[in-house]
């Protein structure tokens, strides 16, 4: 997760009960049936009537509403304009997802997430305005590359391209030395700012500290430097 998406998700009310989702593809009914299961009430909406009367009878939405989300007056007749938060699940009409996005920016809605589906349309939707944007091909893909290629790697969260905080396994190499024996800092240009064991974490470990197999570190740097790491 990057700095950016936590301010986002942080400005988000937590009193917020309602959401909106314009576009009921794979992903828009995955964003609407979750909301559901959590207990929040969903407006959503689609062109396609088949698609709203099918969410209808699956209950995965609590309203839902055949409308065209690229007409500002049919957004504002269905009150699409008063939710906090909108999602626009639409992925594959670029042009349509772009002009529902303006729509709900122009409107004022405070918070609008939008899916990408290329690269060019992610950062179509940040130039008008879209305050989150999900590119979930390229996130999973990307994720799923990390997590083949560094299964050591417990979880991690992207300060920015360049910089991340992970969490660990404790590599092989380093089992029974202490924090000053492994040299972190000199040897992988890393801070550590905390162990685990038994899923407790001290943090700022004392450098006497002897670290174990089967434990987990927590570490501060760049990725080029956290990928030197012995696995
Ligand atoms: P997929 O379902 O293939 O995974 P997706 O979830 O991104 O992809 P899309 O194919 O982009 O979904 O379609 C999302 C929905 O958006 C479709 O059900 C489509 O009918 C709807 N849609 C497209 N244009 C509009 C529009 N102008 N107004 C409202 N809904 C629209």
């Amino acid at each position: 997760m990057k700095l950016a998406t936590l301010s986002f998700l942080r400005s988000v009310s937590k009193d917020n009960q309602q959401f909106a989702v314009i576009g009921l593809g794979r992903f828009g009914r995955s964003v609407c049936a979750t909301l559901r299961k959590l207990g929040y009430q969903v407006l959503a909406t689609d062109i396609d009537a088949k698609q709203v009367s099918a969410a209808l009878t699956k209950e995965i939405v609590s309203h839902a509403l055949q409308l065209d989300s690229t007409e500002p007056a049919a957004l504002k007749e269905a009150g699409i304009f008063g939710f906090d938060t909108v999602i626009v699940a639409i992925g594959n009409y670029v042009q349509e997802s772009i002009i529902t996005t303006l729509n709900m920016k122009e409107a004022g809605v405070p918070h609008v997430v939008a899916k990408a589906s290329s690269e060019v349309h992610y950062k179509l939707l940040n130039r008008v305005g879209a305050d989150h944007v999900v590119f979930p091909e390229y996130e999973v893909g990307r994720a799923l590359a990390l997590t083949l290629t560094q299964p050591f790697i417990l979880d991690r969260f992207d300060l920015d391209p360049d910089n991340s905080i992970v969490e660990l396994v404790v590599p092989d190499e380093f089992h029974g030395k202490t924090i000053t024996e492994i040299q972190l800092r000199n040897r992988y240009g890393l801070n550590l700012l905390a162990v685990s064991k038994d899923s407790e974490f001290q943090i700022n470990p004392n450098p006497t500290y002897r670290l174990e197999r089967g434990s987990a570190m927590v570490v501060i740097g760049c990725n080029k430097d956290i990928s030197r790491m012995p696995i």
